[in-house]
Formats: structure tokens, C-alpha cells, sequence
């Protein structure tokens, strides 16, 4: 897709952190904070719920990683890991991707909420109406319990690899 600004950005290969054949993490180019990540499903998608599932394993599968890079080579005492999905919850670009961005004490980034107060009544009606509308989609059913597998040795992953890449920025 012409027309868009991540489209062209995986295409330039900007910023790359990591990329495999559905996947691209490259530095936010307007980051929140420095050392900001945006982890993108190579195949442009309008918004989140329009990635196919297995990309959005892939996506969550990457986007932990660059977490764990931005701890260790930023020294973040946290990370968010974030998914706007529409302009009113701040979407800015029409290509998904989650965000991962660094966090440390006192670094008044606007992302957070007060809680609501709610009562019992308004919750059991929430929850018997998302729950109605995730039957169609199967999205609430619970996954059948795997046999618990012997620990096997642990190889790199080569994506592993990769990613530390970004160890080496200053
Ligand atoms: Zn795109």
C-alpha cells in the first residue's frame, strides 16, 4: 500500500531492529519516549483486529522480546506494551502495531487511568453481553490443557540474536 507511511518505512527497511518474513521492529519514528519500539505485521493492516491470529501471536511473540531489550539495554524500570485500535483510543497511523515503550519513575508519560467506580449490576450486564458476542468468535472459550513437556535445552533463537542489536545503540 502506497499511500502508507509504515508500509514504506518496512519497505526502506528504517530503523530495523528485527524482522522475519511477517514481522518488523523498527525505533518509533515519533517515539513517547526514547528507545520507544513499534512492532509491525509486515502485510499492511488497517487496525489490529484485521492482523490474522498467528501474526498476532508473532507480533506479541516480538514485542516481548523488545521489551526485555529495552530493560537491558536501557535500564527501563518498566515497559508498556500498547495496542490503540481506532482514533479514540489515540491511533494515529492506518498500519496495527503494538507499541513498546520504556518506562522510569517520574517520567509523567500520559498513559494510565484512575479507576472507575463500578457496581455489581453494571458488571454481570458487561459480562453477559461481551461474553454473548464472543460466542461467534470463540474468542472466550477456554484452551484445552496441554501434558506438561520435559524441559528440553533452550537454543538461541536466531530473532534472540538479532534483537540485541539494540544493545549496541547508545
Ligand atoms: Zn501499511
Amino acid at each position: 500500500m502506497t499511500d502508507c507511511l509504515f508500509c514504506g518505512l518496512i519497505a526502506k527497511k528504517a530503523n530495523v531492529l528485527y524482522e522475519d518474513e511477517r514481522v518488523f521492529a523498527m525505533l518509533a519514528p515519533e517515539p513517547a519516549a526514547i528507545g520507544h519500539i513499534v512492532v509491525l505485521p509486515k502485510q499492511h493492516a488497517p487496525i489490529f483486529e484485521s492482523v490474522p491470529d498467528f501474526v498476532v501471536s508473532d507480533l506479541f511473540r516480538i514485542a516481548n522480546k523488545a521489551s526485555i531489550s529495552i530493560f537491558e539495554a536501557l535500564g527501563a524500570q518498566g515497559t508498556n506494551l500498547i495496542v490503540q485500535s481506532g482514533e479514540s483510543a489515540g491511533q494515529r497511523h492506518n498500519h496495527a502495531m503494538v507499541h513498546v515503550i520504556p518506562r522510569f519513575e517520574n517520567d509523567n508519560l500520559p498513559i494510565g487511568w484512575n479507576p472507575s467506580q463500578t457496581t455489581p449490576d453494571q458488571l454481570a450486564k458487561m459480562e453477559s453481553a461481551i461474553k454473548e458476542e464472543a460466542k461467534s468468535v470463540g474468542s472466550f472459550e477456554k484452551e484445552k490443557p496441554k501434558p506438561i513437556e520435559q524441559e528440553k535445552p533452550k537454543e538461541v533463537p536466531r530473532e534472540d540474536l538479532r534483537i540485541k542489536q539494540l544493545r549496541r545503540r547508545p
